[in-house]
């Protein structure tokens, strides 16, 4: 019998995150054979944490220093615990290089099926027409080859799938979606909304967050325990693992590969098609080939395009489908190192230690250079702040003994947001191979070049000053706010360096992730992405890579690929 590896597929998807989860989904329910090269382990609800208390583990969660021994760029994220570390690659096993002086921590490198959606935050916001055509409106880079249109439906498709809790607010700017009902705001947060709205005119909502409120294709309402980056053992918020990739291996069609570490792409130099894909098991370190009719690269946005450059050949020498030499240009993530803080008042609410615990916070919709609003003198494009409040005991009250206890008891409501911010796609942020550096299953990695730029620096002090203006305006006292200071570019945001574009000689796909130059290979997570908007990236990767697939449907079924 052929095993995994010498079956007949007709497509190869390389991923099963976000995107590689939807493609697999989309294309397997059609009927088409697919084989899921997944670099990590496979995820089982055995994993899931969420309910396991700190003095259960081996070192009651206290254990940063055994994390950072072998993540110690995984674990800067505090999201990276002893309860999920093993989630996240080895950074000494799978090392990236930075040029000196412009450090990059690439954080939220997972390891598993399902891969970021893991352990992500779930924030899950629309672009609008407004956000895909921006260079019409500040003449910076490139409008996106579609527009919210060509979107809109497949926002519905996914948005109905996932299970989104939000709340409508009819903005031009970050359009509604098909919202599961909304979780409620405390208090505190319906008197900012009020207060942003009445004095600034801004809007604060719940962020819309792919948590479900009430049950969906066999998965219950979620029942705030809180801990989402541990799992779920109800599959209450949107993790590829149990949602997506479960239904494409259900269907019969799709073969799950784990420890498979994508190489290259392998090309028939004759008829200058994609043939499979080359890959390193993890695990014996054997080099195995696949084959297929089409090649669908959904790594995440730096994985893929190093795929691309590591696939570099005589017909193709500065990487596969870089003949415009775009490829691993305009990266772009969010940044995000200004925000604000202040106390509001209690409302009487008492805290508890056992939840409720609200797996949801709260968004503050751009305010910045919109389309009919005054352009900022300093920074072009805008942020969105994430945020929310925390009822909690007084821990830092004075004393001891009985007053003490006292004072402990004296509740406290916080209420704090992060700005998120646009980076803009410039041609001198880029990845590429480090000639000299290969990771344990020997592949060349990447060496990243992401540098600060004075735009962003305007833009992180304006998410400070606004945010000391949205706490005065939400009735908070004890206002503290903050930017910067500028350290290592960071984000989990990341989009761009296979810009698509209708050009070939200036972009690397065409509008349905395609390679101008290779016409069976497709690149369906961020790299695409011409702009990176500030909303949160991967509802728009999961609604892209749907249309994607059903064009290459369509196209498949015309005879053209
Ligand atoms: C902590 C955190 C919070 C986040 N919060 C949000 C949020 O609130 N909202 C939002 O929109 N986004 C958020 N994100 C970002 C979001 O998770 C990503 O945008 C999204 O998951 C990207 O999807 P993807 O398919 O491109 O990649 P991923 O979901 O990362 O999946 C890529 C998969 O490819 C596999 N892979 C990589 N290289 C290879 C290879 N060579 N061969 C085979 N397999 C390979 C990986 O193991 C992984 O499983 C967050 C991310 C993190 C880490
Ligand atoms: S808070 Fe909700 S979605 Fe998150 S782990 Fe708990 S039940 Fe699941």
């Amino acid at each position: 019998m052929a095993d995994a590896t010498t079956r007949k597929y007709d497509v190869i998807v390389v991923g099963s995150g976000a995107s590689g989860g939807w493609a697999c989904k989309r294309l397997a329910e059609a009927g088409l054979k697919v084989a899921l090269l997944e670099a990590g382990r496979p995820q089982s609800d055995k994993n899931f944490t969420e309910h396991k208390p700190p003095f259960e583990l081996k070192y009651h969660n206290l254990s940063a220093a055994l994390i950072r021994k072998t993540r110690p760029i995984q674990s800067i994220f505090d999201i990276c615990t002893e309860y999920n570390y093993e989630w996240f690659l080895n950074d000494l096993d799978e090392p990236y290089t930075t040029p000196k002086g412009q450090p990059f921590q690439w954080i939220g490198r997972l390891r598993m099926t399902g891969g970021r959606t893991n352990v992500w935050g779930r924030v899950s916001l629309r672009y609008s027409e407004f956000d895909l055509k921006a260079a019409d409106y500040d003449g910076f880079g490139e409008n996106w080859p579609i527009s919210y249109k060509d979107l809109e439906p497949y926002y519905d498709l996914v948005e109905s799938y996932v299970g989104i809790t939000g709340m409508a607010e009819g903005l031009d700017h970050l359009p509604d979606g098909k919202f599961q009902p909304t979780m409620p705001l405390t208090c505190q947060e319906v008197q900012m909304k009020k207060g942003a709205k009445q004095k600034l005119g801004w809007t604060v909502t719940l962020s819309r967050s792919a948590n479900l409120t009430k049950p969906l294709h066999g998965r219950t309402a979620c029942h705030y325990c809180g801990p989402c980056e541990r799992g779920c053992q109800t599959h209450s918020y949107f993790n590829s693992a149990f949602t997506t990739v479960a239904d494409a291996v259900k269907s019969g069609n799709c073969t799950l590969i784990s420890n498979a570490m994508a190489h290259q792409v392998l090309m028939d130099t004759e008829t200058g098609r994609a043939r499979g894909v080359q890959y390193v098991d993890r695990e014996t370190k054997a080099v195995r080939e696949i084959s297929a009719r089409v090649v669908i690269l959904c790594a995440q946005t730096q994985e893929s395009t190093r795929i691309l450059l590591n696939s570099a050949n005589r017909q193709h020498p500065n990487g596969l489908g870089n003949s415009s030499g775009a490829l691993g240009h305009y990266f772009t993530a969010h940044v995000r190192d200004g925000g604000g803080s202040g106390e509001m008042p209690t409302f009487g609410a008492q805290p508890s230690m056992s939840g409720p615990r609200r797996p949801v916070g709260i968004y503050v919709a751009r305010f910045r250079n919109l389309r009919n609003g005054p352009k900022s003198k300093t920074f072009l494009r805008g942020y969105g702040y994430e945020g929310g409040t925390d009822l909690d005991f007084n821990w830092s009250a004075p004393g001891f003994g009985n007053s003490f206890k006292k004072a402990l008891k004296e509740p406290r409501a916080g209420v704090n947001v992060l700005g998120f911010g646009e980076v803009l796609p410039r041609w001198e942020n880029f990845v590429e191979i480090d000639p000299s550096v290969k990771d344990r299953f020997g592949i060349p990695v990447l060496r990243i070049h992401m540098a600060r730029s004075a735009n962003e620096d305007a833009m992180v002090k304006d998410m400070a000053d606004s945010a000391g203006e949205l706490m005065e305006a939400a009735g908070a006292k004890n206002i503290r706010t903050f930017a910067g200071p500028p350290t290592g570019r960071w984000a989990v945001h990341e989009a761009g360096t296979a810009r698509m574009g209708n050009d070939p000689q200036k972009s690397v796909l065409n509008q349905f992730q395609n390679l101008h130059d290779v016409k069976n290979v497709f690149v369906m997570d961020a790299s695409g992405f011409p702009s990176n908007p500030c909303q949160n990236p991967t509802l728009t990767i999961m609604a892209l890579c749907v249309r994607s697939c059903d064009h290459l449907l369509d196209e498949m079924k015309r005879g053209n690929i």
